[in-house]
């Protein structure tokens, strides 16, 4: 069975996280669909990383306000273009600051060229989670992430990864759906299991600037292609009920229909709360929404409290629960939560939307993987009982929370399981 683990583009979390763009757009790629950076693989030769200052002040305030656990994701751009001692500087004022016993959580998503021995090792002391951006086999990658010249970028990647593997780094593989894949699951599941991916994570490709959020999103990618993309790479995942490998998505419905929460944003109750923080500490509600007119303000002028008290933070937060009458409706609500807000098309007011962009793809894939689901469930839930029954402890009580952290009442969640097995 899989564990959800991952760097991802979203940061799942519960308390308030913060994910820094660590070295604004700049990138040494072109990826031709990426939603972010301008500078077409040719960063300027000055570094526009975070000033010392900021860094200070930001990762002082946000571990006093931390409530024993605190996540930074690191992004760019290309993040590693900030240099090793801009991150040895991170690691330091995280360690100066932290209250006793926080627990640091630290996710990097990296196009993976820049890695070496030196990245490697630092990740690997720091417990690092990285994510490496890579869209299938030579022939698919190349298609779309090159470098400035055009060059594709393949096989770099694939060298550079050897340095993460050689110092035991946790990585994961995050794949860009668009139209050179979407319609090979099968050869893109081949290739993960033939190079050792056990860890990966599928998102649909948008063509949008993040900078202007209110203009109609386009996708490289329709839901019915991805419809088809989920069901067919779920049978492979599924692997006769055994799966060995984490995908994303499906880890999180696994996670839901064991009665947890999914992690990741887009089918969570709400929306992350992790705010995105431009270089000059420029605060935004979320990565796809970081235009002037979502600004929450300035983490270097403004104090933690004072950004996500902000009215403005309340009305992004509201845009997820705002659902449409066929979310309302839907037998898959549970699991689906109405998706993501940018991919639902607003009235100008901002007041109502129509359905996820993506939405016959969810429900079709909800529709075919439910039952297997259901039984990779239950087969989990047992696993858990045998486990909780070989320790020794005692059973709880029928009303205290569940052994399996649902936060259900034991009685309703896997008490009944119980009751016919261990
Ligand atoms: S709008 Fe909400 S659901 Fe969509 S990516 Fe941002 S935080 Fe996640
Ligand atoms: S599957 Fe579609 S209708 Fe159902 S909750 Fe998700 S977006 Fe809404």
């Amino acid at each position: 069975m899989t564990a959800s683990r991952s760097a991802s583009t979203r940061v799942p979390n519960k308390a308030l996280g913060v994910m820094w763009k660590t070295v604004s757009d700049d990138c040494n790629l072109a990826c031709d669909y990426c939603y972010y950076s301008t500078c077409a693989g040719r960063p300027g030769p000055k570094r526009n990383r975070i000033e010392r200052a900021l860094l200070d002040k930001t990762i002082r305030g946000y571990m006093e306000n931390s409530q024993g656990s605190v996540g930074f994701a690191w992004q760019g751009g290309e993040p590693l273009l900030a240099g090793l001692p801009f991150f040895e500087e991170v690691v330091a004022l995280q360690a100066r600051h932290a209250p006793p016993n926080t627990s640091i959580g630290n996710a990097l998503q990296t196009n993976g060229t820049l890695l070496n021995e030196d990245w490697a090792r630092f990740f690997r002391k720091y417990n690092f989670l990285i994510g490496v951006s890579l869209d299938g086999p030579k022939q698919i990658h190349d298609a779309h992430r090159n470098t400035a010249t055009g060059k594709g970028s393949f096989d770099l990647v694939m060298r550079k990864i050897q340095h993460l593997r050689n110092h035991d780094v946790d990585f994961n593989i995050l794949t860009v759906l668009h139209s050179g894949n979407v319609d090979r699951p099968r050869e893109l599941m081949a290739f993960y299991a033939r190079e050792g991916f056990r860890y990966v994570q599928f998102i649909p490709g948008m063509d949008f600037q993040a900078q202007f959020p209110d203009a109609p999103a386009r996708y490289l990618i329709s839901a019915d292609q991805y419809g088809r993309f989920l069901c067919e790479t779920f049978d492979v995942w599924y692997n006769n009920g055994a799966p060995s490998m984490s995908e994303r998505f499906f880890d999180d419905m696994l996670s839901v229909h064991v009665g947890r929460e999914a992690g990741l944003c887009t089918h969570g109750r709400k929306c992350s709360q992790t705010l995105v923080l431009e270089k000059n500490g420029d605060a935004f509600p979320c990565d796809f929404y970081t235009s002037m007119e979502r600004r929450l303000g300035n983490i270097g002028l403004d104090s933690l409290r004072d950004i996500v008290d902000r009215p403005a933070y309340r009305q992004f937060l509201e845009l997820k629960g705002t659902l449409p009458q066929a979310c309302i409706r839907c037998d898959y609500l549970r699991l689906c939560f109405g998706g993501c807000p940018r991919n639902r098309v607003w009235d100008s007011g901002r007041r109502a939307s129509g359905p996820d962009y993506f939405c016959d793809a969810y429900r079709r894939f909800f529709s075919y993987a439910e039952e297997r689901m259901a039984m990779l469930a239950k087969k989990l839930r047992t696993r858990w009982l045998h486990e909780y029954a070989g320790s020794g402890l005692p059973w709880p009580e029928r009303n205290a929370a569940c052994i399996c952290g649902s936060g259900a009442k034991f009685k309703r969640c896997c008490g009944p399981l119980r009751d016919s097995g261990p």
